[in-house]
């Protein structure tokens, strides 16, 4: 049985160098100043991606108005992954993505 692995420990950021701590609500998976994430990850939690690129946030995804998820690329391989947002997550980064997304990259 497959099942995902809840992981949930902090890092420090493969971008920014930022100590990012384990996350109170849900599982830590990008940094909460520059939001990057690393590929390491196939489904969320088990760590079992051999790539280990640094992943850019590219997408804001909204419900309702509001953020909820963000959406990562691989640099070094194109895989695209969602994520839920996390309470701390750097507001002034979403909303600068947000526009992006918004008008065009
Ligand atoms: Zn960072
Ligand atoms: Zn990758």
């Amino acid at each position: 049985m497959k099942q995902f692995t809840h992981r949930n420990e902090g890092f420090t950021c493969l971008h920014c160098g930022a100590e990012v701590p384990a996350a109170s609500q849900t599982c830590r998976n990008h940094c909460t100043a520059c939001l990057h994430s690393r590929h390491v990850d196939i489904t969320p939690g088990d760590r079992a991606a051999g790539c280990q690129g640094l992943m850019a946030p590219v997408e804001v995804t909204v419900e309702g108005g509001l953020p909820v998820g963000l959406v990562h690329k691989c640099v070094r391989c194109g895989f695209r992954g969602k994520n839920k947002l996390a309470d701390d997550d750097n507001r002034d980064v979403l909303f600068q993505i947000m526009e992006k997304s918004a008008f065009g990259q």
